[in-house]
């Protein structure tokens, strides 16, 4: 039987085991997991900062090969590697019509139940049945995925690399990208320098924004996103991030500041810091009743924008491609994330090493 990391109970460790997994139904797929992402929304989970329905098999960032397909699957098949999507589109609702599958009413279903479109589960322990989490499900030997759930990818990329597209690279490139649209010669200010917070940067860097100043509290982090092709970098605790930014930005403000941690104080610091008609895009995942306050009149009298980017504002079909693409071309890092890799059994500890900010990104690697 397939190991799989199952969360029971919050603020309680993952408990790894065998659980059973059936074959795909009709429109679904048998995924081999190759490589899992160690991302902070899943710790939010386990720290109930995020609602799930318990017990489940968590991991929403990944990569594998197709294994099985089940009845009426057309656009992939066995053998072929595929980055799993943790918002999976159902193709018809308003917005999926409309081209903006990040935002599809059904995908939002499947993350809140941890039940796939038929609303039952392919996973289950000793009889007791395990949810899937955002329908993906990464930490786990095998998972089975709605058809929708897939992308097939180009197997000349490391099937591994290719897991952090499903994500953190995804968020937060896409974020500069699709979301704000940031122009060459713009200036940016990114807070925090985690997974995402890096690829926010690396996409900043990638469409020629002047300024990319990043923001942490942890200098290993700073250094991270030099490398990624920060050219200032602030250690919040250290400095008064709002007066640097205003005198690296000849007293304007940035064009855009980016939220990567998803903490309301931040967000209060990211309004200061743009200039008259900048943006604020919120990217990072707050604790779901965490609200956000700010007084009115001086906003109006900015024309300041406030944007939110929920993955990337992905087309996860014509996107995920092109970041491999830009991969390949040498132009997008993803080496440079990984920062460790861990076996399934190790899982607790890569969450503890990403809680103390040890790494850019680490993943969890199947055989
Ligand atoms: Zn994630
Ligand atoms: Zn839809």
């Amino acid at each position: 039987m397939p190991k799989a990391a199952i969360l029971y109970e919050v603020h309680k460790p993952l408990e790894v085991a065998d659980v059973a997994v059936q074959n795909p139904k009709a429109g679904e797929v048998l995924v081999r997991v190759a490589a899992a992402g160690v991302c902070h929304s899943d710790l939010h989970v386990m720290h109930g900062d995020l609602p799930a329905n318990l017990p489940v098999v968590i991991g929403h960032e990944g990569s594998g090969v197709v294994e099985a397909v089940g009845e009426g699957v057309t656009s992939v098949a066995p053998g072929d590697h595929v980055i799993l999507v943790w918002r999976a589109p159902c193709g018809e609702c308003f917005y999926c019509r409309r081209k903006l599958p990040a935002l599809c009413d059904e995908a939002s279903k499947i993350r809140f139940t941890g039940r796939l479109n038929d609303g039952t589960s392919r996973f289950s322990r000793d009889g007791q049945e395990i949810k899937h989490f955002s329908g993906v499900s990464s930490f786990a030997e095998r998972t089975v995925l709605p058809e929708q759930g897939v992308v097939k990818i180009r197997k000349d990329v490391p099937i591994e690399k290719a897991a952090l597209v499903g994500c953190a690279v995804m968020t937060g490139v896409g974020a500069v990208i699709n979301t704000a649209k940031v122009q060459a010669g713009d200036r940016v200010v990114v807070f925090g320098a985690g997974g995402v917070g890096l690829n926010i940067v690396q996409g900043a860097a990638m469409v020629g924004a002047e300024k990319i100043i990043a923001v942490d509290l942890l200098d290993n982090k700073l250094a991270y996103a030099r490398q990624f092709g920060a050219t200032h970098t602030l250690n919040g605790a250290k400095e008064n991030v709002v007066e640097a930014v205003k005198e690296l930005t000849d007293g304007l403000g940035a064009d855009y500041a980016f939220d990567a941690i998803g903490n309301v104080k931040i967000l209060e610091q990211g309004l200061a810091c743009i200039r008259k008609a900048g943006a604020l895009v919120c990217v990072g995942m707050p604790n779901h009743q965490a609200q956000l306050a700010f007084t009115v009149f001086p906003f109006i009298l900015s024309e300041k924008r406030i944007l939110s980017s929920i993955y990337g504002s992905a087309d996860p079909w014509v996107d995920f491609p092109k970041l491999l693409n830009l991969y390949a071309a040498g132009k997008l890092k993803l080496d440079e994330l990984i920062s460790r890799e861990y076996t399934i059994d190790q899982v607790n500890e890569a969450f503890r090493a990403l809680e103390a900010g040890e790494v850019a990104r680490s993943i969890v690697r199947f055989a």
